[in-house]
């Protein structure tokens, strides 16, 4: 029998997580059955426990569970820990156990594969949801010279930034004076076809600045606005094999080969 894995998320129909494992495990020479499962949204533990019964060995949790995940893990790694939220979740090596893959997944798309190193920069994240969590930690250990959290809540703002060193956190109309050399959209907004309420992008962001938004497999408002503005702009496609490939590397001990899936996954 095929070794089984599964992505945990409502909804979850549209994930591409089962086509992107399915890549990896043939590249790999790896035999692994990889699918979805839309639990109720009160029935998250109950559905982990069912699949683990079940014989599976491990399985990526998405909206809007992450965050329940990383309470329901009987330990997780230290960047699930300053995340508190789990994307991965390991079920054949004894008790629950939980990472978070989404920050490195997007620190890796950003400095392999789009050749921006956070390092030294001036970084805006905006978002302070179970995305937002994932990812502050990684940038906040890349070294950005200053790294804003600005989300329409601005209390959630400065919760999340309020536990890294050096981070600030605000609302959007607090943006000020700062030209960031980087901006990731990691709210859902652009999945509703609406846009933060930002600044001008032009007080907001430096001439040669990355536009990043999460989203994937689709336009948002946001990138359509920096494209206009003659940005460099980048959808959450790289992202979103990157932080699988850390899944896969988490589960089966190796790092799948990302370039082919990514390029495949971009001509649809
Ligand atoms: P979430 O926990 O529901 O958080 C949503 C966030 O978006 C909150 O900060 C919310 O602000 C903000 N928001 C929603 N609508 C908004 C609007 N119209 N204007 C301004 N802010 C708005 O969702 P999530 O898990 O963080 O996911 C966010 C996005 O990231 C999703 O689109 C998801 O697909 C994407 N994502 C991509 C990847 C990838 O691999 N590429 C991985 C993870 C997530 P409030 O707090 O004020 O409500």
């Amino acid at each position: 029998m095929s070794d089984r894995y599964a992505v945990i998320g409502n909804p979850v129909a549209h994930s591409k997580s089962p086509w992107i494992h399915a890549q990896f495990a043939r590249a790999c020479g790896h035999d692994l059955e990889y699918v979805r499962i839309e639990p109720p949204r009160d029935a998250f533990g109950a559905t982990v426990e069912a699949f683990c019964a079940a014989g599976g060995r491990g399985a990526n949790v998405t909206l809007p569970f992450k965050q329940e995940a990383f309470r329901y893990c009987a330990s997780v790694s230290a960047r699930a820990r300053e995340a508190q939220a789990v994307n991965t979740l390991v079920l054949d090596r004894g008790p629950v156990w939980g990472d978070n893959t989404d920050g490195v997944g997007l620190v890796r798309d950003l400095e392999i594969n789009l050749g921006f190193a956070p390092r030294g920069r001036r970084v805006l994240v905006m978002g302070a949801g179970g995305a937002a969590q994932g990812v502050v930690p990684s940038l906040h250990a890349a070294g950005p010279e200053r790294l804003v959290v600005a989300n329409r809540s601005a209390d959630r703002a400065r919760a999340l930034a309020a536990r890294f060193e050096g981070a600030t956190g605000c609302g959007y109309a607090e943006l000020a004076d700062v030209k960031f050399d980087l901006v990731v959209n990691a709210t859902s907004a652009g999945l509703a076809g609406e846009l933060p309420p930002l600044p001008p992008l032009e007080t907001l962001v430096a001439p040669d600045a990355l536009v990043y938004d999460m989203v994937y497999g689709r336009d948002t408002p946001f990138l359509a606005l920096a494209r206009e503005a003659g940005l460099r702009t980048s959808d959450g496609a790289g992202m979103l094999v990157e932080q699988a490939a850390e899944s896969f590397l988490v589960w089966r001990g190796v790092r799948p080969d990302t370039q082919a899936v990514l390029a495949s996954l971009r001509r649809g």
